[in-house]
């Protein structure tokens, strides 16, 4: 016993200790130090699960939408019991604000149990009657045992995100949480515990990516993956899985333009495109990173934007007055200053932020802080531009007209995010039409509605989540023919 706190495997129904003893460091970003260790998987913990998940798969598949549906719901009452701890966990993992996990990521967690809970009991069968020959139905058959792994910028959020539907069609899941971000989702073992949900249908394993996340990407039993991450992980998965003929689901990387017209309502605009740059220390998947303005607003903007960016607070993620906490690791840390540093010799001027804090807190002197920061003077097509960042960097670049707008906009390898701010809402229609992205929000940014199709075209994935597209990922449809010759 190492003496830390144990964030142990879910299998089976019980909360256990890795076959092979191998832990992991897990650090509080904050203070910069290590406050517990976390289970690193193997073979023999996959085999266990997948030996759970099988057992367990016939009476979840049988048990009927409504049965599923009520232990989703279950489980969402005890998140919601619980937000004050899970958010704590959720901070302390990650850095972020605590008030950003109370009042969004956890919340969320719950969110997507009940949105899924009902998702089962709507979720139904196609008919194509063919006149007096016959008529078919189409059958949605859960896959059996699927993995849903799942990165550390929202932890449950993410996870929840998958699980939930995989569960609410009759599968039974084998999930992996990040190694950097671990603690909720041993809470979210627990809560099933309380709750009583049956041995095996959900089964956590923790660890390395590359070790036991690389292992259930491998596994034959496990028949679908729905996997978020970086567009790297993501392309080794997809060549991993393709001899097999895995189902897939992918939702990676993105460099988000924010298009900012002339006419858009200014207040307005400046508020939402600094949360969309600088949400969860611009650790969000759809930040708008790139920033992208028209000529004639442009030095106003700039000049606005850089005025609020600098005065957002970098602090203690426990402060109720942080805005900004910490980032997730020191190489995670190092990674965004390098690309500062990349931006300065690109050409870059750096109008704010960008240098390593020392919080006045004193448990965060160690921490893993870096200030917002804002670029201008770069050309499209340089690294700074093109690569994905996922830290508080974004840069500043004026348009001409629409044509331009769309062409810089396009001008990534990425494509899942995307907003367009203005007030000639044609505009901003032909905009949204021609941006290549699988998600556009207009004169908003990240509102959400549980309903609609998540996730990104080009380098940012394959498939979407969300609503029925989540439900008919995780079952395959069957076809039934019947004559009435
Ligand atoms: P990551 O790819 O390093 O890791 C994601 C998960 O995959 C982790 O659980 C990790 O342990 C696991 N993993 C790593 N290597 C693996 C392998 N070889 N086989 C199987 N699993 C493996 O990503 P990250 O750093 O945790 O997350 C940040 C990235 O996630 C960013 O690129 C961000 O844009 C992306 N993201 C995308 C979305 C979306 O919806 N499109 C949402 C959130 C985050």
């Amino acid at each position: 016993m190492s003496g830390l706190p144990e964030i142990r495997n879910y299998i089976d129904g019980r909360l256990q200790a890795p076959a092979g003893d191998q832990w992991l460091d897990v650090y509080e970003p904050a203070t910069g130090h290590v406050y517990g260790r976390v289970a690193d998987s193997n073979e023999v913990d996959l085999e266990q699960a997948v030996a759970a998940a099988r057992q367990a798969q016939p009476a979840w598949r049988t048990a009927g939408a409504e049965a599923r549906a009520g232990w989703l719901n279950a489980l969402a009452t005890e998140v919601e019991n619980r937000i004050e701890t899970l958010a704590q966990a959720e901070s302390r993992d990650t850095g972020k604000p605590l008030a950003l996990a109370r009042s969004m990521d956890i919340p969320r967690v719950a969110a997507n149990l009940r949105f899924f809970a009902a998702a089962a009991t709507q979720f139904a069968s196609e008919a194509h009657p063919m006149g007096d020959a016959g008529v078919n139905f189409t059958l949605r058959e859960p896959h059996g045992v699927v993995g849903c792994i799942s990165p550390w910028n929202l932890p449950l959020y993410l996870m929840t995100w998958k699980i939930a539907p995989a569960l609410a069609a009759g599968n039974c899941v084998i999930a992996k949480p990040s190694e950097l971000a671990p603690a909720s989702a041993s809470l979210f073992a627990e809560i099933c515990i309380a709750a009583g949900l049956p041995p095996g249908v959900l089964n956590i394993l923790h660890g390395h990516g590359p070790g036991i996340g690389q292992a259930i990407v491998e596994a034959p039993a496990i028949r679908a993956l729905s996997f978020t991450g970086g567009t790297r992980t993501g392309a080794r998965i997809a060549t991993t899985v393709a001899p097999s003929f895995k189902k897939l689901s992918l939702e990676l990387g993105g460099k988000n333009p924010s298009i900012v017209f002339a006419d858009c309502d200014f207040e307005r605009t400046i508020e939402g495109v600094l949360r969309a740059a600088f949400a969860n220390q611009g650790q969000v998947c759809m930040c708008g990173s790139r920033i992208l303005v028209e000529r004639s607003l442009y030095a106003r903007f700039r000049d606005a934007l850089v005025a609020r960016t600098g005065a957002l607070e970098v602090g203690d993620p426990l402060a109720p007055q942080t805005d900004q906490g910490a980032l997730i690791s020191a190489a995670h840390r190092d990674k965004v200053l390098g690309y500062l540093d990349l931006a300065r010799q690109e050409g870059g001027r750096v109008l704010c932020g960008g240098e390593a804090v020392r919080p006045d807190a004193a448990r965060c002197r160690d921490g893993w802080f870096v200030s917002p920061a804002l670029i201008e003077d770069l050309a499209p097509a340089c690294r700074s531009n093109q690569e994905e960042i996922f830290g508080p960097v974004a840069t500043l670049l004026p348009f001409d007209d629409e044509d331009d707008a769309v062409a810089l906009a396009n001008d990534v390898p990425y494509g899942l995010a995307a907003s367009v701010w203005g007030r000639d809402i044609g505009r901003c229609h032909r905009v949204a039409a021609r941006v290549e992205a699988g998600m556009v929000w207009v004169n908003c940014w990240m509102v959400r509605d549980l309903r609609t199709p998540l996730g990104g075209t080009k380098h940012s994935g394959v498939g979407r989540e969300g609503g029925f597209e989540a439900m008919r990922f995780f079952t395959e449809p069957k076809n039934v023919c019947v004559s009435y010759e």
